[in-house]
């Protein structure tokens, strides 16, 4: 069958990538597995094993999808979009433990859309996921893995690591795959952080970090101006740059802003009352 491109469809064929990207993700007996873009089961076929309590995929192409249960027996498979599924309701079942194990070799096309849903699904429902493997275009999987400091850092990396830990695995060069791809492509590890790390003020660090990276070359107390926070209260250094800000670091300042804002509401909503 001719890969479809508007698809994404790029199929791996190289067996030492297929053994690395599986024993990255290390399975064992009764564990949850959800594949994302099974395609022709090139991944599937080094994942399934007999023992595990589940192994469900989504595949939106409609002549592959159902060729894979013949092939991987026990395998569930939705023929959907993974961005228009309902994820919490096909993942239900991994509420108990163990909790999903989530892999994919993903169409670069949604990846970014996509990770963004995981990433709102592990914040509503903590605990539902253990950790997601992806093969992703090098430049996303570094921007979401980059360091402060780094060239690629900035709001997509301090969103997704306040919510997950991204570890950098490797590289999967073009001849790997079948068409092979314009871009490089890596394999990332996101694992959910403790349920009680997730609670963060959302839009308050949303608004934060517009501003910072919005201003980046500025020193912090100037491009953070409109929130006028109280620094000599905060542990941050208000003469660094975005770029060098910490995950942890910026969650205070959202905390703060968050609470002033807060404070801002109530004698907003006296003076009404007045
Ligand atoms: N896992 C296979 C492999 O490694 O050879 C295929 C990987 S290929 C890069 C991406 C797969 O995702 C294709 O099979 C494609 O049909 C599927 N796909 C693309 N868009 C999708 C979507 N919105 N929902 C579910 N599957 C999708």
């Amino acid at each position: 069958m001719q890969p479809r491109k508007r698809f994404g469809q790029h199929f791996l064929n190289d067996a030492s990538i297929l053994q690395r990207i599986a024993d990255a993700v290390a399975l064992q007996p009764k564990h949850h597995v959800f594949e994302i873009g099974p395609g022709q089961g090139a991944l599937t076929e080094y994942l399934h094993q007999a023992l595990l309590a589940r192994y469900l995929a989504v595949e939106i192409d409609r002549d592959l999808a159902p060729l894979l249960p013949a092939r991987f027996p026990g395998i569930e498979v939705l023929q959907q979009d993974v961005l228009r599924m309902d994820l919490h309701a096909a993942l239900a079942d991994g509420v108990a433990d163990p909790a999903w194990r989530v892999v994919g070799n993903l169409p670069y096309n949604i990846s970014s859309p996509l990770i963004m849903r995981l990433l709102d699904h592990v914040l509503a429902h903590p605990g539902n996921i253990q950790d997601m493997h992806f093969m992703l275009q090098k430049e996303m999987a570094e921007r979401l893995s980059a360091q402060p400091g780094s060239k690629a850092w900035g709001r997509l990396s301090v969103m997704t690591q306040i919510t997950v830990h991204a570890e950098y695995l490797f590289d999967v060069p073009p001849g790997s795959f079948h068409p092979p791809p314009k871009v490089d492509s890596s394999i990332i590890r996101l694992t959910p952080r403790a349920p009680a790390a997730l609670a963060v003020p959302r839009k308050s660090l949303d608004r934060v970090l517009r501003l910072a990276f919005a201003g980046r070359r500025k020193r912090l107390s100037n491009a953070l101006k409109p929130l006028q926070l109280d620094w000599a209260a905060l542990a941050v250094d208000p003469g660094k740059r975005a770029d060098d800000v910490t995950i942890d670091e910026f969650l205070a300042i959202a905390q703060q802003s968050q609470a002033m804002l807060s404070s801002t509401d109530i004698n907003g909503d006296a003076g009404v009352a007045h």
